[in-house]
Order: C-alpha cells, then sequence, then structure tokens
C-alpha cells in the first residue's frame, strides 16, 4: 500500500479494515512519513509498547519516491527531472525565496489543453499523475534535497484542473495538519481556465487557496489561437466563473499574462486586458515570455515590457512584473518538457 496516497481519513479507513487498528496509529504513520521522512514507525512513541504492530506497518506500507535523471540549476533555481515508476519522466521547478523555497509541482504527464506557446503542450498527454506522484514532488524536496519548502504551485507540467480527483486529495494530504501542514494560502493552483474544475474547486472550501488563471490574450479571437480551451470557455464565461468564485475577503484571483511580442503586447491588448479584470478581485501577473529552441516566438525587451505594464497600471490595474528566475534552464511558464523525449501521445481515459 502505498503511503504517499493516503489522506487521514482514508489511512484510518485502511487501518481499521485490515489490521483492527485505529486512528491514533493513522496519526503516528502521517507524522513519521511527512514530519520525519521515513518509515520507521517503531520510531513514533505511539508504536513504543506495539513494536510488532511497527514492524508490520514498516514491512507493508511502502513509500515510493522518483528516481531523479537530472538537475539544472540557474544562480539557486534548480529544475529537476524525475522519472516514475513505470518509465515516464516528469519535472519540478525548486525557486528559493528570501527564507522558504516554492516548489513547482508537475500534475500531468505532458497535457491536452495545446496552448501554443507551450513546450509541455508538444509531448501530448500521456496520463494523469496519482497523488501519490505529486505529493512524493514535495515530499523528495523537502527530505531528500532537504529544502525548506513553505509554497506550493501547481503550474508545471499539464493542467491541474484536468486531473481534478487527484488534485483534491493532493490538497487534502498536503494541507493535513498531521502530515506536511501546507497552509493553504501558500498554495497556488493554476488552470489556463477549465470552467467545471474551477467549479469543482470553488466546492471544496478552500477560500484560501489561490487560484491563478493564465490568461495571455485578452480577447476571444487571440485566445482562441493561443489556448484552445478558450473555444469552450470563453472569455465572459471565464469572468463571470471567477466572479462568482467564492474568494477569501483578503485573496484576490491571480491572472498571469505571458507577454510574447508581436502576439499579445499592443497598447490595445493592454486595454482590453483592464476591461476582463476590472471587474475582478485581481492582480495581474506580468511574465516575459521564454524562449525555447521548438518556439517561433521571441522575450520581450524590457522596454516592451514596461511599456506594457505602465498601460496597465493607467488604466487602474494591479500589476506584478515577474522575475523570470529558472529562464536559462527553461524551468519557467510552459516550458517544462524540453528535455523529455517525446513519444506519441494517448487517447485521454
Ligand atoms: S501552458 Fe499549461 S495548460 Fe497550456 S499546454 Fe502548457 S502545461 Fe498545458
Amino acid at each position: 500500500m502505498e503511503i504517499l496516497e493516503h489522506t487521514f481519513t482514508s489511512l484510518c479507513g485502511v487501518l481499521k479494515r485490515r489490521y483492527g487498528r485505529g486512528s491514533g496509529d493513522a496519526q503516528a504513520i502521517l507524522r513519521q512519513v511527512h514530519r520525519a521522512g521515513n518509515t520507521r514507525f517503531r520510531d513514533a512513541p505511539q508504536f513504543r509498547r506495539y513494536a510488532d504492530v511497527a514492524l508490520r506497518f514498516e514491512k507493508e506500507l511502502s513509500l515510493t519516491l522518483p528516481e531523479e535523471v537530472d538537475r539544472r540549476c540557474e544562480g539557486e533555481t534548480t529544475k529537476l527531472l524525475f522519472r516514475l515508476g513505470d518509465g515516464n519522466q516528469i519535472e519540478s521547478v525548486l525557486v528559493p525565496m528570501a527564507r522558504y523555497t516554492t516548489i513547482c509541482v508537475s500534475s500531468q504527464v505532458g497535457c491536452r489543453m495545446g496552448c501554443a506557446f507551450c513546450q509541455t503542450a508538444k509531448m501530448g498527454f500521456v496520463r494523469q499523475l496519482t497523488t501519490g506522484e505529486m505529493v512524493a514532488q514535495i515530499f523528495w524536496a523537502k527530505h531528500v534535497a532537504r529544502v525548506p519548502i513553505r509554497n506550493v504551485v501547481f503550474m508545471g507540467m499539464g493542467e491541474p484542473l484536468d486531473n481534478f480527483a487527484n488534485l483534491a486529495k493532493t490538497l487534502a494530504v498536503i494541507t493535513d495538519q498531521r502530515g506536511l501542514d501546507i497552509a493553504p494560502r501558500h498554495i497556488t493552483v493554476s488552470t489556463v481556465g477549465l470552467a467545471s474544475g474551477i467549479r469543482q474547486l470553488a466546492a471544496l472550501g478552500l477560500p484560501l487557496l489561490n487560484l491563478a488563471v493564465s490568461l495571455n490574450a485578452p480577447n476571444d479571437t487571440l485566445r482562441n489561437h493561443l489556448m484552445p480551451v478558450n473555444r469552450h470557455t470563453p472569455l465572459a464565461h471565464l469572468q463571470a466563473l471567477l466572479k462568482s468564485y467564492p474568494l477569501h475577503h483578503r485573496n484576490a484571483h491571480l491572472i498571469s499574462y505571458v507577454l510574447i511580442p508581436g502576439v499579445n503586447d499592443l497598447r490595445r491588448h493592454a486595454d482590453e486586458l483592464a476591461h476582463f479584470v476590472a471587474p475582478l478581485r485581481a492582480k495581474v501577473n506580468l511574465i516575459p515570455f521564454n524562449p525555447s529552441p521548438q518556439t517561433p516566438y521571441r522575450a520581450p525587451e524590457t522596454e516592451e515590457l514596461e511599456r506594457f505594464r505602465e498601460r496597465l497600471v493607467t488604466k487602474g490595474v494591479f500589476v506584478r512584473r515577474r522575475t523570470p528566475k529558472g529562464q536559462a534552464i527553461l524551468a519557467a511558464c510552459g516550458q517544462l518538457g524540453a528535455r523529455i523525449p517525446l513519444k506519441p501521445p494517448q487517447a485521454p481515459p
């Protein structure tokens, strides 16, 4: 049984059914795995008088981690290439901040969203990551690389809301105070705007969780071209979904806008973007496009970026210009997967 797959509730159920043991054991197991970083359950005070039970758990509960295949660093940003149990490969990125580190987690092998500027899209959809495989990326960073993880962003390979059931379980595992205890306000789920997924996420009742929407185009014509999801959920629909999303009063939607020169950086694009965010409580994250070998677009000059930012500010938009950490190692938005050999995509389940 894979321990990283389990929430407290599901583990309680399994321990009761299989071993006739109670919730105290589940709590001790999660604490040992996620806090101590190992499965030496005999070390837990809960099992001091039950060494035989602890040893049985050690034998029967497994903790599977991905194999590190490659690691690239730019400054302090690290991009990790992992091989999963079935041979598929994924990437995670560690981005250090002043006192803690953010991990960018992948949610799928490949992606079926087909965004025109994205490296991962070129892989097509291969398969969903399990909860255990998503949690393992965080576990690995914390206990193998020994990095002080505080923030988790689901912005790696794949569209997390396209893998909703496993994402929801992953959120339950990583926010559990008996285990990893990552506060929802330190977690960001990034989406291209999958309507059903946004509704399901809203229903989880985590108002402090951050929702980032990768917008990248401010009108339907351009967005239909850059991000095919827009043909199903056009901008007016997406805006209505965000307006009705149960946001905490201290929170704001994050609207990511990757600036691609000659594509979405005109003055009228800034005006349209300002119009889109006007009725929302939202911050715009302006991200310079990071060119990769197979994309036809180039990176914006500082002046192009600044011109676009100033126009948004003039229109009353709250804008943050994001430093493109990880640019040289292709660890920035839409660039994961460049080192993974392309296989023919499989049909979605
Ligand atoms: S940008 Fe994100 S959602 Fe779009 S194809 Fe790439 S990984 Fe998928």
